[in-house]
């Protein structure tokens, strides 16, 4: 009987990952399709003042269209972006339709208002010799300035040696556009090595942000990384603030810039500009 439960259960775990190999490959060939057809959208999510409550730029965030299961958001295929190498050429529409996007609010609106736009790209993008001729045109035939322009990196994909990643880095921070080091926290970079490092802008991973309000090993974990990264001239961004007491909390520490679901969730970009001309600014 043990025998040949034990042959059933094998059997059922090779069915299993006779699914999961079948359900990845269908998604990396649907992917392919999208890329080739364009089924990418982007939401934006507004980057705030936090002491004065006012958006200074927004983070562009990828979302497919898929044919069977509507809008779905990055978890379900980054990964296999990724793995594919599709990542590349879906990075390449990110730019570009990200940088057509900001251009059209940056005529829009005051210059005091103009706002910036930041793209996540993988270090896949950054590794490719062309990464740098494709975005300083992207700049070039959208109108938009470099400072218009910041490109967060993850900071777990960043490998100390990888030599090209860094060069190039540093020719984009060159041009004028700010690097940002993302979901800092989650690797294991010193900020005294960042420093060292083309980077300008380090970004809070919210995990952080989430466990401060219930232990005080967080807040002086987020209080330290504040305030050792501004005396290091670095400019800090909090990621994932949902409640008024994170906010209060982190413009208490200092903590300049932040992003999160008080402000607002990730807009469609014809929302943008509505939800401008509605925010007022209520300092703290
Ligand atoms: P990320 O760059 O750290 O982006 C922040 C993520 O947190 C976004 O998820 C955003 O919707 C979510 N978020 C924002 N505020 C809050 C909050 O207050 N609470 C909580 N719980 N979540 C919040 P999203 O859009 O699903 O993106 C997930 C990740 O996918 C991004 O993390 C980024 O690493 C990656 N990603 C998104 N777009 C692109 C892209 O165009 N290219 C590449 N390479 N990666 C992308
Ligand atoms: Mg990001
Ligand atoms: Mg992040
Ligand atoms: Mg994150």
């Amino acid at each position: 009987v043990a025998k040949g439960a034990g042959k059933n259960q094998w059997r059922r775990y090779q069915a299993h990952l006779h699914n999961e190999m079948v359900e990845r490959l269908e998604l990396r060939s649907a992917l392919d399709h999208a890329v080739n057809e364009g089924h990418f959208l982007l939401h934006y999510q507004p980057i705030v003042d936090l002491a004065a409550g006012t958006p200074v730029g927004f983070e562009a965030l990828v979302r497919w269209h898929h044919p069977k299961r509507g809008v779905i958001t990055p978890d379900q295929f980054i990964e296999v972006a990724e793995e594919s190498g599709l990542i590349v050429p879906m990075g390449r529409w990110v730019l570009e339709e990200a940088l057509r996007t900001v251009a059209e609010w940056r005529r829009i609106l005051p210059p005091e208002l103009a706002p910036y736009v930041s793209v996540n790209v993988s270090v896949r993008q950054f590794r490719e010799n062309g990464f740098v001729d494709q975005v300083r045109n992207a700049l070039q035939h959208t109108g938009v300035p470099p400072q218009g322009l910041m490109l967060e990196i993850t900071e777990t994909m960043l490998v100390k040696d990888d030599e090209q990643v860094w060069t190039n880095l540093a020719t984009l921070r060159d041009l004028g556009i700010r690097i940002a080091i993302d979901d800092f926290g989650t690797g294991y970079s010193s900020l005294g090595y960042l420093r060292q490092r083309p980077i300008d802008v380090v970004k809070i991973d919210k995990t952080f942000i989430d466990d401060m309000i219930t232990s005080h090993q967080p807040l002086a974990l987020v209080t330290g990384i504040v305030s050792l990264a501004q005396s290091l001239g670095l400019i800090v961004v909090a990621e994932g603030i949902e409640s008024p007491t994170h906010r209060e909390l982190l413009v208490r520490m200092g903590c300049p810039f932040g992003q999160g679901y008080l402000f607002s969730s990730p807009l469609g970009p014809t929302e943008v500009l509505a939800w401008m001309r509605g925010v007022q600014p209520i300092a703290v």
